[in-house]
């Protein structure tokens, strides 16, 4: 009995570290099927995404804690194949978002929709099914960098992966180490960069190939090189797919449909790039601070 509790306890503290970070979530989600805090109605039918699904918040107010409100009033749509940046200060409730679309938790008022449906009336398994997320900080399993990628779609075959690595632009990296795609990588095996890391979580989001997207862009600078390389590739992976792009360089967010600007669980404005700029509040004093500051993280 200790013995079993032992190991769960553990994976539950895992669990909950994972979720907060939007870290390999699917796996988790296997193994802790119990802990989760939101369930299948009844009655829940598989979400029907079609190829790039239209996604809507609705009013959507969030708290975790609910003397805290996080999520205040929050309406939007990524329109199918769209993509839709979010920009804001730490803490205003960026991550929250792609939480909630994800249904980690359910919203307090309002309502998530993707392609029509509302997340609550459909199975979770098919909602993950749907949304592919490449998370900030990208933690791989011990296991061959094959296995890490192959992740993303069960049974791929190696040729998919490969695939897959090489629109990442990864693969000439894996198929230089001595043992190529055997390559254990992860704590106890070979250290990847943070810009190697993303590509393999970027190898494993195609693989996988969802109708809707989540990047959450990764707050540590890359070198300016490697950052552009991997903004090319993260475009390339949104093409035609509905995207949200929790940004924290501006430059990144420049040709989305529509970026919002977050501040303490509102937003505060939201347009296009151009848009933005000629409003002259906000967004615009961060994009002249970013230009003067060069490339560095807004938050
Ligand atoms: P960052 O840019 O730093 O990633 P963010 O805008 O993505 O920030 P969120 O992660 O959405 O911010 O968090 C919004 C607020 O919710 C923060 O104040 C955070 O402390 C709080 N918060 C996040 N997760 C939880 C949780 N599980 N329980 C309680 N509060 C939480």
């Amino acid at each position: 009995m200790i013995q079993l509790y032992i190991p769960l306890n553990f994976l539950g503290v895992l669990y909950r570290e994972i979720k907060q970070s939007l870290v390999d979530l699917d796996r988790m989600f296997t193994l802790m099927d119990r802990e989760r805090e939101v369930a299948d109605a009844p009655d829940a039918q598989p979400l029907q995404p079609g190829d790039a699904p239209a996604v809507r918040f609705e009013n959507v107010h969030f708290a975790y804690d609910p003397a805290r409100p996080i999520l205040r009033g929050v309406s939007f749509e990524i329109p199918a194949g769209k993509t839709v940046a979010v920009v804001g200060p730490s803490g205003s409730g960026k991550s929250t978002l792609a939480r909630l679309l994800f249904r980690f938790y359910d919203v307090q008022q309002g309502r998530v929709m993707i392609g029509g449906q509302d997340i609550r009336g459909v199975t979770q398994a098919s909602v993950r099914q749907a949304i592919g997320i490449v998370p900030q900080d990208t933690v791989l399993f011990n296991d061959s960098v094959e296995y890490n990628i192959a992740y993303g779609r069960p049974g791929a075959s190696h040729e998919e992966v490969a695939a897959a690595a090489r629109a990442a632009r990864i693969h000439d990296f894996i198929a230089g180490t001595p043992q190529g795609y055997a390559t254990r990588v992860g704590e106890r095996g070979l250290k990847l960069s943070g810009g190697e890391k993303q590509r393999v979580a970027i190898a494993r989001t195609l693989l996988k190939d969802p109708p809707v997207l989540v990047f959450d862009e990764a707050t540590s600078a890359l070198d300016s090189a490697n950052e552009r390389a991997i903004q090319a590739e993260l475009r390339s992976a949104a093409r035609g797919k509905t995207t949200l792009l929790i940004a924290h360089r501006l430059s990144t967010v420049v040709d989305a449909h529509e970026i919002l600007v977050l501040e303490a669980g509102e937003i505060i404005e939201r347009g296009t790039h151009g848009q933005l700029l000629a409003l002259g509040g906000r967004y615009a004093r961060m994009w002249s601070m970013q230009q003067s500051q060069g490339a560095e993280a807004l938050a």
